[in-house]
């Protein structure tokens, strides 16, 4: 099935009618990526069971994986679900629109499609203008992961939707770079302690401080695929680029220096490495190929630039990146950490 990609650009003068005329093509069951505050979403009617199965067949993803359905309130949000818990609705008012999901028990009315068979559907508002006014002029609840091949980094621009997915959807709106760069933190609200199955901007932290206690139900490793897990999605692996990953983990002068090491023991057996360092440890390697992804005290630099990276490097033919890990591991910093960890093929502690 190759479809003919319709690109939407966005400028001020055509905006409303380009997301009217995306907007239409989610109506009548076509899929359409736009830009989130996380990353770019591939989206669909999530009430339309063909449509849905559209997302699956353009992104190659399981069938058991569910999807993320993005409203524009919490009144369309209560069309889905069989009631809000407190807990859930006091994070509503506090973080949405915004990158926070949380996982409820679905109304039938949700096809078994988008939930990938469970009980519990996943739900939030995007903090995006385009991806807001899309879901409005849609009047329809999208159903959109990441808009990225299955298993692949994903898209933080409308270039890496294309390079991944031009001829296998309907339209691409491109609405320039993203603000946050990693996928929504996802929260369990159906268990009596509500169950964090991804981390993401908002930390456990910051949501205790509204509810109280919050578990952590992820950890940083692929799971087989015959294990029970509680989010399908901790199955499989994800935010991989096609080269190998090394990850060293450590304070800056250690990891500096275990890099140093890598790069010879690769160079021995022919090997190209490319790097993905901080701006502090760039100084290092000045004629290495390599992609800073920002300073390592401000994490959030890492989170923009992390997929990005992996997509400029893995373009260049080399076999392994080697990231540097010593930017820290607080706040969204978890959630890079988590994804370098998943990517990783090797993780080297220094
Ligand atoms: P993506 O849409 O690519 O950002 O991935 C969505 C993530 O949310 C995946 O890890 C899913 O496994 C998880 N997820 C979505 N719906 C549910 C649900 N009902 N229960 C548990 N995890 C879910
Ligand atoms: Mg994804």
């Amino acid at each position: 099935m190759k479809k003919n990609t319709r690109v939407f650009h966005i400028s001020d003068k055509t905006y409303e009618d380009q997301v009217r005329e995306a907007a239409s093509i989610l109506r009548a069951g076509g899929t359409v990526a736009f830009p989130t505050e996380t990353v770019y979403g591939l989206g669909a009617d999530a009430l339309n069971e063909q449509a849905v199965m559209q997302i699956f067949e353009a992104k190659g993803r399981p069938a058991d994986n569910p999807l993320i359905v993005h409203v524009d309130s919490k009144e369309s949000c209560l069309k889905l679900v069989r009631a809000i818990p407190d807990k859930a609705s006091i994070l509503m008012e506090i973080f949405w629109p915004g990158p926070l999901t949380l996982i409820m028990e679905r109304k039938e009315i949700v096809p078994d499609v988008t939930t990938g068979g469970l009980e519990t559907v996943a739900v939030r508002i995007p903090e995006n203008k385009i991806a807001l006014e899309l879901i409005k002029y849609a009047g329809i609840p999208i159903a959109a992961p990441s808009a990225n091949l299955s298993g692949r980094p994903s898209p933080t621009t409308a270039e890496h939707v294309l390079s991944d997915l031009s001829g296998r959807i309907d339209a691409l709106i491109d609405g320039g770079g993203v603000s946050i760069g990693v996928e929504s933190t996802v929260i369990d609200m159906t268990s009596e302690i509500p169950a964090i199955l991804r981390p993401g901007k908002i930390s456990k932290e910051e949501l205790e401080t509204y509810i109280g206690e919050v578990q952590v139900a992820y950890d940083d490793k692929v799971h087989p695929e015959s294990e029970t897990v509680r989010s399908p999605g901790m199955k499989y692996t994800h935010y991989s680029p096609k080269s190998g990953v090394i990850l060293v983990e450590g304070e800056h002068d250690n990891v500096v220096s275990r890099i140093k090491e890598l790069i010879d023991d690769f160079s021995l057996r022919n090997a190209k490495t490319g790097l993905l360092l901080t701006e502090e440890s760039k100084s290092e390697f000045p004629v290495h190929l390599s992609y800073s992804i920002g300073e390592k005290d401000k994490p959030e630099q890492a989170a923009k630039h992390l997929f990005f990276g992996f997509r400029y490097l893995d373009e260049r033919n080399i076999d392994v990146i080697i990231v540097d890990g010593s930017f820290k591991p607080d706040g969204i910093g978890m959630a890079v950490f988590n994804r370098v960890r998943k990517a990783a093929d090797m993780i080297i502690k220094v």
